[in-house]
């Protein structure tokens, strides 16, 4: 997640002339302000004051969780969060205001972050920002995750509305975040607006194609939606150090094709990704994708040429890695999918509350010194050495299992629980989608609350989510 990552995609997107074809913009960072249009104050107020000394004492003092191995806090920490959101929320400005077709934020996708903690190195989350920016204009919006995580961050910020259809395809289970099964469709008005694909080791393009197509055409037929969000993790590559599918660069770039065929506003983000040559090619890939331009195989003099030999190829294949996805799973997979996408309503006309027509106010931020340092800060951290392959089985490997292991799970039905105690009963719900007019600040709580309404009890909410956590993590 090093910003090392964006460099090297941007360096790589100027060298085939991308730029070109596409207008390349400087958002402003995305204010406190902003970010708590989505998280709680006092969790945004932590990301702006905590720093490597006061990270233990602040998260004892204020019940925030920050995970001391993936969610580091480091100096520059804050500024990382309000320029990679600020850019999503950019991207879904340009969109509302019809100046774009298509924005991409390569620095987004960060789609683990909770409302009130930090998660797989997820502090904001600028896809629900974006999201609640396109829910201004648009009735009903459809994310689509193809990282192998599970997008339980965005998920779960919607998972009692229909404005917004979750589809998330992602390894499951015994994975992180360990969520993301079937039967996790949503609750209340949100029920069968969230969609979980779940897929085993090793998936090949062929396999994958098989399942992403029939399932998004499906929903684009049925839900309509007014714009898209595409979240392109690239840790679903073949040869990702944390990932374990065996997808090739054009078989993920496939699906941003495919999607973009449907010719909606469509916002493309980036996500996780861990072999950074291949990040790069493929997100360079597919930005010649999304401008229509065909790209030379044979990489371009760039800043960075060294990382890409011996080959110097724009290309990442598949491997003969043994995909363990099989037809018959797929096919029962794809069937309970269908199943819980029958109950979907032809294009669920849902209420439109009245919106202020122009964008939120940005905070005028600009200071180009502090790019240098965050990119210092965040060098001095996460600049490790390259792996020998023994040093990343015993590194990488070992930290994933204990992050994907029960050690990591012992919160997460407490989590859960906080998150949906906050979302119940209605309680002087403002109009959502307005920043400045009212006394009390409207957060997304406020729109959740418009659409659980005061009937549900905490209880009923609690068992309801206790049923939808499968017992390993429920403990
Ligand atoms: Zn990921």
């Amino acid at each position: 997640m090093k910003p090392h990552r964006m460099r090297m995609v941007h360096n790589l997107v100027l060298n085939y002339g991308l730029d070109k074809k596409m207008q390349i913009l400087k958002p402003p960072r995305a204010s406190p302000e902003e970010m708590t249009r989505f998280h709680t104050d006092e969790y945004i107020d932590f990301l702006k004051h905590v720093t490597p000394e006061t990270a233990a004492d602040l998260t004892r003092n204020h019940e925030i969780f920050l995970s001391g191995e993936d969610c580091p806090s480091f100096e520059g920490l804050f500024e990382f969060c309000s320029i990679s959101a600020g850019g999503s929320i950019a991207a879904a400005n340009r969109l509302t205001s019809g100046e774009s077709d298509i924005s991409v934020n390569w620095a987004g996708g960060l789609h683990h972050a909770k409302k009130r903690e930090a998660s797989g190195f997820c502090y904001v989350n600028d896809i629900v920002l974006a999201i609640i920016e396109l829910l201004r204009y648009h009735q009903r919006v459809l994310y689509i995750d193809i990282d192998i995580h599970h997008g339980d961050g965005v998920e779960e910020a919607f998972y009692t509305t229909d404005r917004v259809l979750t589809c998330s395809f992602h390894k499951y289970p015994d994975y992180f975040p360990g969520t993301g099964s079937t039967d996790d469709t949503g609750m209340f008005k949100g029920k069968s607006y969230s969609v979980n694909f779940p897929l085993r080791d090793g998936i090949d393009d062929e396999s994958y194609h098989s399942v992403f197509r029939p399932t998004i055409q499906h929903i684009m037929e049925w839900y309509r939606p007014g714009a898209v969000v595409l979240q392109c993790g690239a840790d679903s590559l073949a040869g990702d150090k944390l990932g374990v599918f065996n997808l090739s660069m054009k078989g993920h770039a496939d699906c941003v094709k495919f999607v973009k065929a449907f010719n909606l506003p469509m916002i493309v983000l980036g996500g996780g990704g861990y072999a950074v040559r291949n990040v790069s090619r493929t997100w360079t890939y597919e930005t010649g994708l999304l401008v229509d331009k065909h790209l030379e195989e044979d990489l371009p003099f760039n800043d960075y040429l060294d990382y890409y030999g011996p080959r110097y190829k724009l290309d990442v294949p598949e491997t003969n890695m043994e995909n363990h996805n099989t037809p018959e799973y797929l096919h029962d997979i794809q069937t309970k999918v269908f199943e819980h996408l029958k109950e979907l309503p032809f294009a669920p006309s849902a209420q439109i509350r009245e919106v202020p027509s122009d964008p939120w106010p940005y905070s005028d931020q600009s200071d180009d010194e502090l790019d240098e340092r965050i990119s210092k800060a965040a060098n001095n951290i996460y600049d490790e050495p390259e792996m020998e392959e023994d040093d990343y089985q015993s590194t990488y490997k070992n930290r994933s299992n204990r992050i994907n292991g029960r050690n990591r799970t012992q919160n997460f039905s407490k989590k859960k629980r906080r998150f949906f105690q906050s979302a119940q009963t209605s309680n002087n719900f403002n109009n959502f989608g307005c920043g400045h007019e009212h006394t009390s600040k409207p957060q997304l709580d406020d729109f959740l609350r418009q659409i659980v309404g005061s009937s549900a009890s905490t209880n009923t909410l609690n068992n309801q989510l206790n049923e939808r956590i499968s017992p390993e993590y429920n403990m």
